[in-house]
């Protein structure tokens, strides 16, 4: 999608400080962190929300499930545990509609 600024980010056209790249997905730190690690990891296809999901998005949502893992433990080396959030829609605090998974780790978490 051209006006969606994770898209932008997520082809190099906008800058991020990126944590991870593959074919299909893109991960980068917050730029207003809320915990001491704060990554997003984003589908490089454009996707509005976990709301507009269909069954054939299936595959991309378990295969991103699985990148956030390999993201947290690999790259982040959250091994002691962290949170993963999505925010769906307005009601939800989604601001950016592209959909986006939130690692957030680096201290205990409260609830
Ligand atoms: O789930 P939500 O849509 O609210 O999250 C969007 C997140 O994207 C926010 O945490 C915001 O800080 C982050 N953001 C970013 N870089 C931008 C714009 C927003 O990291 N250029």
């Amino acid at each position: 999608m051209t006006d969606c600024l994770f898209c932008k980010i997520a082809a190099g056209d906008i800058p991020s400080n990126k944590v991870y790249e593959d074919e299909n997905f893109f991960a980068f730190h917050d730029i207003h962190p809320k915990s001491p690690i704060h990554v997003l990891v984003i589908p490089k296809l454009h996707l509005q929300s976990l709301a507009d999901a269909t069954e054939q998005d299936t595959a991309l949502l378990g295969l991103m499930m699985d990148r956030v893992r390999h993201i947290a433990d690999a790259e982040l080396k959250l091994g002691v545990g962290y949170r993963v959030v999505i925010n769906v829609r307005e009601g939800g605090g989604q601001e950016v509609d592209h959909i986006h998974v939130h690692i957030l780790g680096g201290k205990k978490l409260p609830f």
